[in-house]
């Protein structure tokens, strides 16, 4: 156990790079510490990316399983021409277009990043967040930093310090604590290496508008698919799982008054995630939360990951939730979902 330190930051301040927490902050990164920082997906908790042994931390204090790559983040394209050869007219195109911001590029490594980082692949994700604590962060640390997000592996990933101080308080040299984040779901993750271009991760860029950018893009069929290996390793894990056992409802509010009338029968505390439009229309539920609105994806996608630990909180038995449809963010917010809940969907 270490002290975990906890540096306060306005992500609003003027002058981040100089400010004397992310100075600290960055000093940690630079002698090999690891430290949790916000971005405007989820918080990462990240390492220099060119040391190995500061890579391995990472593994340890998330109980990551060691061949699922880390995200490498960096400020400037220089970062990028460091670690990754062949950027191709279609990376450069997304980058051009969406960065800095949640989209993470999958492209040839040059060998610079340590092979803790890649998990020994030839090929390296990297992406340039927009959030200002973390382009501070990076540029005050000197260095690209190798970040995935920092929650205990197959928790919800956190989207504010106190999620990160639950599952990391003492296992982390330090969290750098900016507020909330923005997105509230990972980036998305596009492999560069395949013509057309291929979507290992759905995340905060749809593929909608990875489709106004660069015409054709795929998707990795097996990162759905259970029998099957996906391309992005840590798509065959599991994830984002709440402590209560979760169901999806694809088929709407009336089923889910069914199951709430059944579970208590049973004596069971039943949670329901819903929206705001939907949040009195359960009243035998005993937690019902509302995770944005259902009318703004965004605002789904946003409370996601604290709606999940929300109901770990509130010690519920069993979860059953609404779904949304599978269109721009919508995509993302499914993908955690199902994760979350295992793939069990309530017909
Ligand atoms: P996380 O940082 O935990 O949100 O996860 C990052 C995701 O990117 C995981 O699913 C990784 O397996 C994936 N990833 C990282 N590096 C690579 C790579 N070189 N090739 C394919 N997928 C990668
Ligand atoms: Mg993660």
């Amino acid at each position: 156990m270490v002290e975990t330190q906890h540096w306060r930051v306005d992500p609003q301040a003027a002058g981040l790079k100089e400010d004397l927490q992310i100075r600290a902050a960055a000093e940690g990164i630079k002698n090999g510490e690891i430290v949790a920082f916000p971005t405007e997906t989820v918080y990462g908790l990240g390492a220099n990316a060119e040391s190995g042994e500061a890579a391995q931390k990472i593994y340890k204090a998330k109980g990551r399983p060691s061949d699922n790559p880390l995200i490498v983040h960096v400020a400037t394209l220089e970062q990028v021409r460091k670690i990754c050869t062949d950027i191709s007219p279609i990376a450069r195109k997304l980058a051009d277009t969406f960065w800095p911001g949640p989209l993470t590029l999958v492209l040839s490594s040059r060998g610079e990043v340590s092979d803790s980082v890649t998990a020994g692949l030839s090929t390296v994700a990297v992406r340039m967040p927009s959030h200002p604590v973390a382009r501070a962060l990076i540029l005050a640390a000197g260095v690209s930093i190798a970040a995935p997000s920092a929650n205990r592996s197959g928790r919800p990933s956190p989207t504010r310090a106190e999620h990160v101080l639950h599952d990391l308080d003492g296992r982390i040299y330090g969290i750098v604590d900016g507020g909330e984040t923005g997105v509230g779901v990972e980036s998305t993750v596009v492999d560069c290496t395949t013509t057309p271009i291929t979507i290992l991760r759905p995340g905060g860029i749809s593929r909608e508008q990875l489709i106004e950018a660069v015409g054709t893009v795929a998707a990795d069929p097996a990162g759905t698919r259970p029998d099957q290996t996906p391309k992005a390793p840590g798509m065959k894990y599991r994830h984002y799982a709440p402590v209560a056992v979760m169901y999806l409802v694809p088929s709407g509010m009336k089923r889910i008054r069914e199951l709430i009338d059944q579970e208590k029968n049973n004596g069971r505390r039943v949670g329901i995630l819903t929206t705001e439009e939907h949040k009195s229309d359960y009243p035998r539920a005993d937690v019902v939360h509302a995770c944005g609105k259902r009318s703004e994806l965004e605002s789904v996608a946003h409370c996601l990951f604290h709606t999940l630990r929300y109901f770990d909180k509130e010690k519920v038995d069993v979860i059953y939730s609404e779904t949304f449809p599978e269109t721009g963010i919508g995509r993302a917010i499914m993908n955690r979902l199902s994760k979350a809940a295992s793939g069990r969907v309530v017909e």
